[in-house]
This record gives C-alpha cells, structure tokens and sequence, in this order.
C-alpha cells in the first residue's frame, strides 16, 4: 500500500485488536471542535480542540491521487472529525470527497456532525457510505459529553437523510460509558431511532480511558470516580485502559442483542471479540461502499486487488 502525504495507512498505535480491512485515512483538519470528553486525540495532538486545517491539503492529496491504485479504501476521518465546524465554511472535506471518487477510491465517511447532509450530492455519486456516532439520545447529557458536536437529534435526522438518498448509513455506538450510557433504556433508545432512520449496521465498543480523557471525563462526571476503580481492575492495552473483559463482553452482548433484533448487523471494534461480529461484515461498515461496479468484488473484506483484510494494526 502506497503511502501519500496526507493519504496514510491507517495503523496510528499498532494496536492487536483491530480488525478493520486496510485502509486509509485522511483527515483535512487538525484537531476537533466537537470537544468531545472522551476524545483520544488529546493524547498526540497540539492544542487538541482548536481545529485547523492542514496547510496545502488539497493539493497534497492530488498529488497522492496519482500514485495510488483506484477502489482502495479511504476513512475520512479517524482523527479529527471531517466535519468539523470550520468546515461548513472552508469545504475542504467537500473538495477531499470530489477528488476521491472521481479517483475511483471507495469512502467512509466517519463524523459526528449532521453537515455531511449538504455533500449528499458529491457521496452519492460514487462508492461511499456514511458512518454517524451517536452514543445516547439524552440531549442534556450529550451536550455535557461532546459540548461542540451537534445534537443526538441531528445526527440521527442527517442518518435519516443520507438513508433515504441511497447512500448506506452505519451508526456508531461508541464508546459506551459505564454509568452514563450503558443502560439497555439508554442503548435502546439509540438503536430504535438507527432503525427508524435506515441504517444498516452498527458499530459499538466501549470505552478506552487514557489518563488525560479520563481526566476530563471526571471532572465533569465527578459522581463516575467510581469508574476509576473498574478500570483499574481492567486491561490494559498499549496506553489504554479497558474495562474488565466480562463487563465489556456483557455490556457489548446487549448492544448486539438489541441491534440484531432490530435486524441490522453488528460489529465491534478494538475489543479483542470478533466472536461478536456480524458473519460477513467489515468491522467498520466499509463493505457498505461497494456499489456500481465493485458490487463484483467477491469478498468485501478480503481482496488484495481493491485493498482488504492487511494484519489488523489498527486501534
Ligand atoms: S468528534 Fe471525534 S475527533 Fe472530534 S472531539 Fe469528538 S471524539 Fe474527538
């Protein structure tokens, strides 16, 4: 797999529990304006929350274009979300999208913002899915969890949108919080709304505290230092902390439950459980880009000739 300047391999923290296909990842921007309590990117980024865009980008991933071969995977983003508030004016994500797919490149979308909305027109017109985390329905308490993202509400309407354009949407449940939205009231109040706005699979997982997220998650939510404890009696995984197994296996067990009854399919992600997987999927949701032509592909997920399955190095 060719690497470009912007476009790279995605496999950040090498970690052994992903089991994503290989891909790319491309972020426009750095850093999040969504300020989310539980965000990792605290831990490798500069001023983490003052989104910027990356200088040259456009012109940079152009010139990546002509290097790598057509209908590879490209997940926009794993790092700073593609819709970030800057965005709605700067339309670098939007330019990023144009370039991909007249490329041939297959995209997830990867945000928690409802202005994927205004580039239905561009995602619609090549191999592309949409991927939206919603992780509860509370708005009180999403607005103290992720005080810059727009509403649950929005997220789940912009879902319903991308649905019904034919652009295939993937709701991510994650990460899930012991204590703040763990319980199956909570869960399957999410998952009931993903079905009503048509989405086709689900992505959980739980949540993976590292000292500085963990941190701001606490001094908002003192009433969690309990949770401390839990983790502490976890794993521990690279620089992450994790739950302890049986809690994560029950907590993800009932997420699972709900979301096959609700007859979409399920996967998680980094947990070191892909007994828990949908048979036939990609963790991600990225077998949802195969449309057109790829549609051919005979295995979503495995072949080397548009990019699959390469060791899991993900986290
Ligand atoms: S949207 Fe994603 S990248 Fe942005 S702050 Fe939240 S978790 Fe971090």
């Amino acid at each position: 797999m060719i690497e470009g300047r912007v476009l790279r391999r995605f496999d950040p923290w090498h970690g052994s529990l992903c089991t994503c296909p290989t891909k790319y990842s491309l972020s426009p921007y750095t850093g999040c304006g969504h300020s989310c309590l539980y965000c990792y990117i605290s831990a490798y980024i500069r001023d983490p929350f003052r989104p910027r865009p990356k200088k040259d980008f456009l012109r940079n991933l152009s010139k990546d274009l002509t290097r790598v071969k057509p209908g590879q995977l490209v997940s926009m983003s794993n790092s700073s979300d593609p819709y970030t508030p800057p965005e709605e004016e700067l339309m670098l994500s939007r330019s990023a999208l144009k370039l991909l797919l007249n490329a041939g490149m297959r995209v997830l979308v990867v945000t928690k913002s409802d202005l994927v909305v205004r580039d239905i027109d561009v995602l619609s017109k090549g191999n592309s899915a949409v991927s939206i985390t919603v992780t509860t329905m509370d708005e009180g308490l999403a607005s103290r969890l992720e005080p810059g993202a727009p509403s649950p509400e929005m997220r789940m309407k912009a879902l319903e949108k991308v649905s019904s354009a034919g652009i295939p949407t993937i709701l991510r449940l994650d990460p899930i919080i012991p204590g703040l939205n763990d319980s199956k009231d909570s869960i399957s109040e999410v998952i009931d709304r993903a079905r009503e706005a048509g989405v086709k699979h689900v992505v959980s997982s739980t949540y993976k505290a590292r000292a500085d997220s963990l941190r701001r998650l606490l001094s908002s939510f003192p009433e969690l230092e309990s949770v401390r404890d839990l983790y502490r009696r976890g794993e521990r995984v690279g620089s992450y902390m994790y739950l302890p197994r049986s809690m994560r296996k029950a907590i993800l067990g009932r997420v699972r439950s709900l979301v096959l009854e609700a007859g979409m399919t399920f996967a998680v992600c980094r947990e070191g459980m892909p007994e828990l997987n949908s048979v036939g999927v990609c963790c991600d949701g990225s077998h949802l880009t195969f449309r057109g032509k790829l549609l051919l592909a005979p295995d979503p997920c495995g072949s080397d000739e548009i990019g699959g399955f390469g060791g899991g190095n993900c986290v």
